[in-house]
């Protein structure tokens, strides 16, 4: 169901995942974000597009998530703008994105006529952006920890923050690129006004004590996470052993995240030292080898 979050920002949250895909609308122009994971949701969103009179100028691929990456196929013709890293990670994990999408279109019954194309961005940033919608001015900025190419949108003028996927209510953080770049991405947030956050899953708010929450908390979960993994590594621990130490972490709903929360430990235990197989431990172990 479409909500109007803002003067200018619609999303979308979706039947699955918890995923939210958005639109900001101005003066005849929109800029989609990660417009969905269901062709009806995408058809949805375009529908309010023209209905608010505007036509699609920029989709915005938060990041290169299987999930993240249906938009333009169904906006063909619409410049697409990702963060630079995206590139090289889709070319990197290109087997492991269509495999994913292949599983989920199965589940969902969708078919199609020819295999899934990864899109490729027109334009690129490293650091910092701004594209122009109507008479809105957004900032891109990168924020990677999650995933090295991950940016958030910020809409200055209305506080507003499409976070991509951090600041979840729902999720811990699902730290699968780097816990270093997690904990810079956090610290260098801590002093940006936001009134209004939309994570790329989990619920948006307004609650000024709900926003500080997720930040204060996330920060607080990588730096304890580092704190351990560091003492086990130090003390020679094995893998399995790390992630034991880590097993009484406090973090949001246990039952739904204690899957990750052994997931980040793993990878901090080879981030920062620790001797295992990255093919068998961690975010991006080969699933393959180990679902066996
Ligand atoms: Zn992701």
């Amino acid at each position: 169901m479409l909500t109007q979050l803002t003067s200018h920002l619609w999303t979308l949250p979706s039947r699955s995942m918890q995923y939210n895909a958005g639109v900001f609308i101005s003066n005849g122009e929109a800029a989609l974000i990660d417009p969905g994971v269901h062709p009806d949701e995408m058809e949805a969103l375009a529908r309010l597009v023209a209905e608010q009179g505007a036509s699609p100028r920029w989709l915005i691929l938060t990041h290169s998530h299987w999930d993240h990456i249906f938009g333009p196929e169904h906006f063909p013709g619409v410049p697409v703008i990702a963060q630079a890293r995206y590139l090289k990670e889709v070319d990197t994990n290109a087997d492991g994105i269509r495999t994913e999408i292949a599983k989920w279109e199965k589940r969902f019954g969708l078919r199609r006529d020819a295999p899934f194309t990864i899109p490729r961005p027109t334009e690129t940033f490293d650091d910092d952006a701004t594209i122009t919608v109507g008479s809105l001015n957004l900032r891109l900025t990168h924020v990677p920890g999650h995933a090295s190419d991950q940016l958030a949108v910020y809409h200055a003028e209305s506080e507003t923050f499409w976070a991509s996927d951090i600041l979840s209510d729902v999720e811990i953080p699902f730290v699968s690129h780097s816990l270093a770049a997690y904990e810079a991405t956090l610290t260098r947030l801590t002093d940006w006004a936001i009134r209004v956050l939309v994570p790329g899953h989990g619920h948006a708010t307004t609650d000024p004590a709900d926003i500080h929450a997720r930040l204060t908390d996330n920060r607080a979960y990588l730096t304890e996470l580092r704190a351990r993994v560091t003492r086990a590594v130090r003390d020679e621990k094995t893998v399995e052993e790390t992630v034991a130490s880590c097993a009484d972490m406090r973090y949001r709903h246990p039952e739904e995240n204690e899957f990750y929360h052994r997931l980040n430990a793993e990878s901090a235990y080879l981030e920062l030292g620790g001797e295992a197989d990255p093919k068998r431990v961690g975010w991006n172990q080969d699933w393959s080898l180990t679902a066996q």
